[in-house]
């Protein structure tokens, strides 16, 4: 069938608001939080139920139409970039959250609800989603699953991954496979779920899904640390892991350079003295204040005793908390300050993380003398976030730049996403972090659930 009549029988098969096609696209849709080379898609399609995603998927499957899912579209790899001649299937309508189910601690959610408005109906039935990341505003639930994505509190709740039951998925000639399992053990056959999270869109659209939910800690504990270097750092989070349990909550990395650039900044003060090897923003949760603070502080006296710490700023407050972690947070503020800047998202196992720094480090600076190189990370989880920036050069250098730093992750046995997925942008790239016999798997996959191709081409593979 000819793709040209593909909006044609889109439009008699669906009421007249689920589509939309050029300047009534906006803006919005043409790309994603990369702003990588903006393009109109063919379509927007706005689906309001599962039902209508699998008309819309069986029309594009039988014409053969290519087709980008988007959800809030705050991406970092260029996944929901759609091409001009394709068309672009956004969840933002699907946006229902439905009940909490207190018994087993569940919420099913449609897949177009932004991912704050699921922590709040959470937080409203006295349990915490054990998902958050800087984008919670805006992001939605699917993309999250869809990118597997990570965030600042994987050490105790886990990826998206860990979060997911149970999930309700349309393929690509639109059936709809509806698995939204509730249950904590169900070994019966493949556990399909886990094929569509962290596809990025490729293997099916997620229209729904079942996340299991926590318990609401009753108290938290931060405290901002200077150490000698990574070593002490890795000797720390052994120890907070084995005395904190699974009450570890955030792990944050910070090397000096990073450090200080960010309290060099308008609004962001150190509360720490002096230069130290390596900063680190701790925070445990728990279900006591009065033991939970003694058995932290207990821990921070041991560290500063055996030589791990150097300093220590302990939040007295919710304010101090904030304030700890607005240091942090201060990488929303780079694109303002480093706006040619070069940005990372890879992973290291803990025993290279030393080699890696310090080879990119040599390596950078043999380059491009003087350069920025701020490097941060959820070390617990073995991420690191590098940017590097070479002043002046208005990001000339962007490709040598990749080539060091993803030659390093290969060398070193690293991944080449720690978090943010392949998508678009780090797609030559794959082949670095992945076998050829995992990567040919993929295609086997992805040629059994999308054989012509139309889902989220150029994306991953
Ligand atoms: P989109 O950007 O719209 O899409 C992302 C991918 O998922 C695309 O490939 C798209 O095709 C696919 N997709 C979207 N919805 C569906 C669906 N329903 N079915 C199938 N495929 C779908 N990421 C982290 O992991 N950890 C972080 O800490 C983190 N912090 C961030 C902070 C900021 C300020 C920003 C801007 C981004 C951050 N991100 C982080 C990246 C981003 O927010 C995540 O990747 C997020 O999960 C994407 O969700 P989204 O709804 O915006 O998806
Ligand atoms: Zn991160």
């Amino acid at each position: 069938m000819s793709s040209g009549n593909v909006i044609a029988a889109l439009q008699v098969a669906l009421p007249a608001d689920r589509i939309r096609l050029g300047a009534e696209i906006g803006e919005r849709h043409h790309t994603d939080w990369t702003r990588m080379d903006p393009q109109c898609p063919r379509a927007l399609l706005l689906p309001r139920a599962t039902e209508e995603v699998s008309t819309m998927l069986r029309i594009c499957h039988a014409y053969g139409q290519p087709v980008v899912p988007q959800g809030g579209l705050t991406g970092l790899v260029g996944g929901a970039h759609p091409q001009a001649q394709e068309v672009a299937l956004s969840l933002e309508r699907m946006n229902a959250i439905g009940e909490v189910d207190c018994s087993g601690g569940t919420i099913t959610v449609e897949a177009g609800a932004i991912l704050e408005n699921v922590q709040q109906a959470a937080l409203a039935a006295d349990f915490v989603c054990g998902l958050d990341i800087g984008a919670r505003g805006s992001c939605t639930l699917g993309g999250n699953i869809a990118t597997n994505a990570g965030g600042n509190h994987v050490v105790r709740y886990g990826m998206a991954r860990d979060n997911v039951l149970g999930l309700e998925v349309v393929l690509a000639d639109g059936s709809i496979v509806s698995s939204l399992n509730k249950m904590i053990k169900n070994n019966s056959g493949y556990d399909l779920k886990h094929l569509f999270i962290g596809s990025e869109g490729t293997l099916g659209v997620i229209t729904r899904a079942v996340l299991k939910l926590h318990p609401q800690s009753r108290s938290t504990q931060c405290a901002l640390l200077a150490l000698p270097g990574l070593d002490a750092a890795l000797q720390v989070l052994r120890q907070a892991k084995a005395h904190l349990g699974g009450g570890l909550s955030a792990f944050e990395v910070m090397w000096p350079s990073f450090y200080h650039f960010v309290t060099r900044l308008p609004g962001v003060d150190s509360p720490l003295s002096g230069d130290h090897g390596l900063y680190l923003l701790l925070e445990a949760q728990g279900s006591d204040e009065a033991q939970d603070a003694e058995r932290f502080e207990q821990l921070l006296s041991g560290w500063l005793e055996q030589g791990l710490l150097e300093d220590a700023a302990l939040a007295q407050s919710v304010e101090d908390r904030k304030r700890f972690w607005h240091l942090r947070d201060a990488v929303a503020e780079f694109p303002v300050f480093l706006p040619k800047r070069s940005t990372f998202d890879v992973s290291f196992p803990l025993d290279g993380m030393a080699q890696a720094i310090a080879q990119i480090e040599h390596k950078a600076e043999a380059n491009w003398p003087g350069c920025t190189r701020l490097y941060f990370g959820h070390l617990g989880d073995n991420n690191l976030h590098i940017v590097i920036d070479v002043p002046g050069t208005q990001g000339a250098y962007a490709e040598s730049i990749e080539e060091l730093v993803y030659d390093c992750v290969g060398a070193l046995q690293g991944a080449v996403s720690a978090e943010h997925g392949i998508g678009r942008k780090k797609r030559q790239h794959l082949g670095r972090s992945r076998s050829l016999e995992e990567i040919t798997l993929m295609h086997t996959l992805k040629r059994a659930l999308d054989p012509l191709g139309i889902l989220n081409p150029g994306k991953v593979l």
